[in-house]
């Protein structure tokens, strides 16, 4: 087994630092190999997404992605900005399922902003298309003023469009992942005002026939973004379009706290992925050893489950994160009265030790 690891920018350096600590602690057979991605690439290479990291990325089983992107950067043609890597990483390995666990450990339960007894226990699975939708639709642009100028456009304009196989594959995707929860599923569409939202839930129901055992319900993306934070508990697998999944996501992931404790999965046909944390290279607190670890940690948990088939090491690690946790461990973003602060690099520490089965104590750096 063989993955690429690409850190990125920002805090994504020291983030991916402690995955690999962690992944190097279990003792598993996995060569790596690490890669430039991002600014880090276009400051080497010119280019965010150089050859060499593509071909890297293609050739290993799964991809171990940090963050990428500063506000430096912001002044770059599109093309060369450092996002572009992750859009091309996307494209290049047909990942068209995106995978959002959104957890809220007991312990971190006061650190939702909604009421603890809303939050307290929720476990939803947001699962969302990642290839398809109005971000790829073709035609698009803007429409150039009546003497041609592009400045003065007079109107701008992006294409909704799901092809039916596009539906059908993400569609499996859900049922299966459901099928190994609690087998209930909710497709999130806009069918009561567009077209391809009332296609988006036809073929949804039609690949359903073939699950006869998990039970569907379909729901408009408004009334989704409502119940989510008035119960988010009644939902268990939800599966939606690119656009609705960004937006319901990032709502779900609130929910659980801290955008710093939210894996992400990205895979293909066959159960390559690409994995990484649900946030951003955060260079407002890059290099200052205060960014959590613990969402990459538990991305490293998600390829060990869905690309390199070790379940069980997945399973320790994330018993690991929640012994960390219950010993009142918290970085910054995470922390509260009663609990002990701690670094980057002293959670990484925490987490190899209770992969150790020691105690969850600190190390000075
Ligand atoms: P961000 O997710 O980087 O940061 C948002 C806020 O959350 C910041 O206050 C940050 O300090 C905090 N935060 C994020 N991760 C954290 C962690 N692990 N621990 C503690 N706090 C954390 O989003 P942003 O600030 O909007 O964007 C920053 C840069 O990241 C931009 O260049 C953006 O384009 C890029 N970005 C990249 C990805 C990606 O690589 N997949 C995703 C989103 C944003």
């Amino acid at each position: 087994m063989k993955i690429a690891i690409l850190p990125g920018d920002g805090i994504g350096t020291e983030i991916i630092a402690q995955a690999e600590r962690v992944l190097g602690a279990l003792d598993l057979r996995i060569e790596s190999e690490r890669a430039l991605v991002g600014g880090a690439a276009y400051e080497a290479h010119g280019h965010p997404l150089p050859e060499a990291t593509l071909a890297l990325a293609k050739e290993a089983d799964a991809v171990l992605f940090g963050a990428v992107g500063d506000w430096k950067y912001d002044t770059l043609a599109r093309p060369l900005r450092p996002e572009q890597a992750i859009l091309g990483l996307r494209k290049a390995l047909g990942l068209f399922a995106n995978f959002r666990p959104a957890i809220c450990y007991p312990e971190l339960t006061a650190a939702s902003s909604l009421k603890p007894e809303l939050v307290a226990g929720l476990d939803i699975l947001i699962i969302r298309e990642l290839t398809g939708d109005i971000y790829f639709g073709q035609p698009r642009g803007r429409r150039a003023a009546p003497d041609g100028a592009f400045a003065g456009a007079e109107e701008a304009f992006d294409t909704m469009r799901y092809t039916r196989p596009e539906i059908e594959r993400i569609a499996h995707v859900a049922f299966r992942a459901a099928r190994q929860r609690s087998k209930r599923l909710t497709s999130v569409d806009k069918a009561n005002v567009l077209e391809t939202f009332q296609f988006w839930k036809d073929v949804v129901s039609e690949v359903h026939s073939e699950y006869p055992d998990v039970a569907l319900d379909h729901m408009y993306v408004d009334n989704a973004a409502m119940q989510l934070v008035r119960a988010p508990k009644k939902f268990d697998v939800v599966v939606t379009g690119n656009m609705f999944g960004d937006i319901l996501s990032d709502e779900a992931a609130m929910l659980t706290g801290s955008i710093g404790m939210l894996p992400s999965a990205s895979l293909d046909a066959n159960g390559k992925g690409l994995y990484e944390p649900s946030h951003g290279s955060a260079p407002d607190i890059a290099g200052k050893d205060v960014a959590n670890p613990l969402a990459t940690i538990l991305s490293v948990a998600m390829m060990l489950r869905f690309s390199l088939n070790q379940a069980e090491a997945a399973a320790r690690i994330e018993q690991a994160v929640r012994a960390v946790l219950a010993a009142g461990l918290r970085t910054a973003d995470i922390w509260a009265e009663g609990t002990k602060k701690v670094g980057t690099r002293a959670m990484g520490d925490a987490v190899v030790a209770a992969l150790a089965g020691k105690p969850a104590i600190t190390t000075k750096h």
